[in-house]
């Protein structure tokens, strides 16, 4: 059965704007799971299933994958038993069509709370440039860092440059994002659930402006309650 009051945190932003990394920091806070579908889509393309292997080439190419197949990976993952207190959501919604769909997931009890994770391209093009990911625990990092021991300092898996992390298919995801994303925004806005973060500073003073946001929408939901 469904807990009645989860929080759902709706992690918008392009590519490289650290969605993964504030995903990670809500999780250590909160302890709610974090559900990437990048990640979810990438388990399915190295296990080899009939899904992985029909996704794979969108992948390669920057584009979206199918709503109904994002769907189905989004609702059997929700209905996990660690998601019972809520979930960070992490590169889904993607358009209007996603985010229609999870409402269907959506208990009127629940809170829900978006965050827009704002960039510039070239930052995001030298960002993602350098960076190394894990394949176990997904957590990434900038070729400064750990990348030097090519191990995941989480968990000890090697740590791999993603296929999509080359400057024409980052150039054509960003730009994926930017048409995809406004009608996105507009819509959370119009329901008073939307909020902005400047996703370009230092991951720490990201999660500042985010535990923020996070700590108004859990006193409003208090207030609504009482
Ligand atoms: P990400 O890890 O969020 O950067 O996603 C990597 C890739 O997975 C994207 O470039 C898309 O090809 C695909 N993808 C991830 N999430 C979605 C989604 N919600 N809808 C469609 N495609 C997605």
């Amino acid at each position: 059965m469904k807990n009645e009051s989860r929080l759902i945190v709706v992690l918008l932003g392009g590519p490289g704007s650290g969605k993964g990394t504030q995903a990670q920091i809500i999780n250590s806070w909160l302890g709610i799971p974090q559900i990437s579908t990048g990640q979810l889509l990438r388990s399915e393309i190295d296990r080899g299933t009939e899904c992985g292997k029909s996704v794979r080439a969108i992948l390669e190419a920057g584009g979206l994958v199918d709503d109904d197949t994002i769907g189905g990976l989004i609702s059997n993952r929700i209905g996990m038993s660690d998601c019972i207190d809520g979930f960070i959501l992490d590169g889904y919604p993607r358009d209007i069509g996603q985010a229609v769909a999870l409402d269907r997931e959506l208990l009127v009890s629940d809170c829900l709370v978006v965050i827009a994770l704002s960039t510039h391209l070239d930052t995001i093009v030298r960002r993602l440039a350098g960076r190394w990911n894990c394949t176990y625990c997904g957590t990434s990092y900038a070729s400064s860092s750990s990348a030097h021991s090519n191990t995941c300092e989480k968990c000890g898996t090697v740590l791999i440059r993603r296929t999509d992390d080359h400057e024409i298919v980052i150039r054509s995801r960003f730009a994926t994002f930017q048409r995809e994303t406004p009608p996105l925004a507009d819509f959370y806005r119009k329901r008073g659930v939307y909020e902005t973060v400047n996703g370009m500073r230092p991951p720490a003073k990201v999660a500042e402006a985010i535990a923020k946001i996070l700590r108004n929408t859990a006193a409003a939901t208090v207030s609504n309650a009482s």
